[in-house]
């Protein structure tokens, strides 16, 4: 349980945080009703179903099932803990977290300085680029490459001047000390010296969604490996920072987050993503020098429904693109890889042959497992038996890793077409290898999928439970939760423990205590005691809101509808013929009690 820090803070943080505002950073919200509503930023859809409710400061997403309080929703578009997402919200309010609350705040502090430092970095370069002398190099070398000051303003490129302390200087007068240039990774120290980092460099900010400069990429203008015996590499990135987690962002993913497309195109270079934005395609990003990371995946799975891989067509590339295609499956998504024949990446591809030949490759993006299998194609002669033999038993440990048995089943059938195999066969060679696995199904998105296996686990538990019974002690708990006067009813005739589900138990309990402290109930509060797999089922129960208002009479109903499920979900299971009619009794006992109020 992530509580280390006090309820009265916590208290605080939600008071002064609106979580309309915080979230129309990420979601355009438009006022519907009583709600606020949007497109979800948890998963992909073109009509919204992603609401936020400002009184009671909770959003919900009826797509996806994404729901929660501000923390849960800082938690998840930032990818930070309890604490973190907690420490970003006080901050955000002006909060000072008192230290004996269970931790520091130094690293936060020193993140929020080195955000600051880089921005004023950023803009530096930027007018050393634009500086006739001394942005000479940068200007010749982006001429080069056909990148106008249009695309040099959006992605805000820069020019490091070859100089070892002007960057310093320049943030010395801004405030910014050598060994804070140092830590945030903009300064090297060398033999007790402090240089400047980038020297003579085309400067790439790397920005993360919300605007914040986390890091740099800088790629030399010439292709000079060496100068007196030191080996120059070709880009030199920032190094991670309180700042700047590499594994956790993407270049240019604040741009395509913003395009209408469905799908994202990975790629494997700062320059790669520019030369393609400019076509007018926006909807790619590229990992930060660094093969690509779960965290990443995750991150994109967020914005698109299909990562189409777009590598350099190299050995390096190949090999690159078939580790990026496990990675994304691992994080439950779907990819599809580009295939750029006669050039070696999508900058070169586009120089060579125009937009619309891009887009076109883009259309044509075979799926991961087609190209998977195209690999292990070349590498066997499969007009011979032996070729063919081989060729289906790689082949097939390829089809075994197919989550989707539909999928599967219209590779056999190809292979089997294109091999002149007969399908049983390669089918009794796919079932070889993956008898054992004994789920296969077709793969959803991500979080669909965890919904799914959260309400089949629920099933299971709650054999003894019904839709109706679930509904009415949904509601009843709503209204418990907004009323101290209909609690006071309810609470006489039903107890945490008679709730019918674990979560409804847990949350029962924690509405019961906080009236036992005569505190209003608080959902925002309330909610932070539930994990990530519990959440949206809690949640749901104060984001009812087809159900919000209820009197007393209302609350007889439905501890009338709870008894009468409860009663016929025991006659179902009952053989005693003697309990059996006690049962009866008691349900007929609900009946007539339910009738005196229906007349
Ligand atoms: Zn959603």
């Amino acid at each position: 349980m992530p509580r280390r820090i006090s309820d009265d803070i916590i208290a605080r943080i939600n008071d002064e945080n609106d979580i309309i505002d915080y979230v129309s950073q990420y979601v355009q919200l438009k006022k519907t009703g009583r709600d606020y509503s949007g497109l979800c930023p948890f998963h992909h859809e073109k009509t919204p179903s992603f609401h936020v409710s400002q009184d009671k400061q909770l959003f919900h997403c009826f797509g996806c099932g994404a729901s929660g309080n501000l923390v849960q929703f800082v938690m998840r578009t930032e990818n930070l803990d309890f604490v973190d997402a907690i420490k970003l919200l006080a901050d955000r309010a002006g909060i000072i977290i008192p230290e004996d609350d269970g931790f520091t705040d130094d690293n936060h502090e020193k993140k929020k300085r080195i955000l600051e430092m880089n921005k004023c970095a950023a803009r530096f370069f930027y007018s050393c680029l634009k500086d006739k002398k001394l942005g000479e190099k940068g200007q010749q070398y982006l001429a080069k490459r056909n990148i106008p000051w249009k695309t040099i303003t959006v992605y805000g490129l820069g020019y490091a001047p070859d100089s070892r302390d002007l960057l310093l200087k320049h943030l010395a007068a801004n405030g910014f000390s050598v060994e804070e240039a140092a830590d945030g990774g903009l300064a090297v120290r060398r033999e007790g010296k402090i240089y400047d980092k980038f020297r003579g460099r085309v400067m790439f900010p790397i920005i993360d969604v919300r605007g914040n400069v986390i890091g740099f990429g800088g790629r030399v203008t010439d292709d000079v490996k060496e100068v007196n015996g030191y080996k120059i590499p070709k880009y030199l990135n920032s190094p991670e920072t309180a700042a700047f987690d590499k594994g956790r962002n993407l270049f240019s993913l604040n741009l395509a987050k913003n395009s209408k497309e469905s799908d994202l195109i990975l790629c494997e270079g700062y320059m790669d993503v520019i030369s393609v934005y400019q076509a007018g395609i926006k909807n790619i990003v590229a990992t930060l020098g660094t093969a690509i990371t779960e965290n990443q995946a995750k991150l994109m799975l967020r914005y698109a429904g299909e990562i189409l891989i777009c590598y350099d067509s190299d050995e390096a590339g190949v090999k690159a693109t078939l580790r990026a295609i496990d990675v994304i499956s691992g994080a439950g998504g779907r990819s599809r890889v580009i295939k750029l024949g006669g050039a070696k990446d999508p900058d070169e591809y586009i120089n060579k042959n125009g937009v619309e030949k891009f887009k076109e490759a883009v259309r044509k993006a075979v799926p991961s497992t087609e190209f998977r299998i195209s690999l292990i194609k070349k590498q066997y002669d499969t007009t011979t038996t032996d070729g063919k033999i081989m060729f289906i038993d790689e082949a097939a440990n390829v089809l075994a890793s197919v989550k989707d048995a539909v999928e599967a089943d219209a590779y056999i059938t190809k292979i089997a077409e294109d091999t002149g195999i007969s399908r049983g066969a390669v089918l009794s060679k796919y079932r070889e290898k993956t008898s054992g696995n004994r789920h296969r199904r077709i793969p959803m998105k991500t979080e669909y999928r965890k919904q799914t296996e959260r309400k089949e686990r629920e099933t299971v538990r709650k054999e003894n439970t019904t839709p109706t019974l679930i509904a009415a002690e949904k509601r009843l708990l709503g209204l418990m939760a907004q009323s101290k006067k209909l609690y006071k009813i309810a609470e006489k005739r039903i107890k945490p423990d008679d709730f019918s589900t674990q979560v409804y138990r847990k949350l029962s309990r924690l509405i019961y205590d906080s009236y036992d402290h005569d505190n209003a109930p608080e959902p925002a509060i309330i909610l932070n005691s539930f994990d990530s797999d519990e959440l949206s089922e809690a949640s749901e129960v104060f984001y009812n809101f087809e159900v919000y208002d209820g009197d007393e009479a209302t609350v007889a109903e439905l501890l009338n509808t709870i008894t009468l499920e409860k009663l016929d979900i025991r006659i179902k299971n009952e053989t005693n013929a003697a309990v059996l009619a006690e049962l009866f009794r008691e349900r007929q006992k609900a009946i007539e009690e339910k009738n005196t109020w229906e007349d």
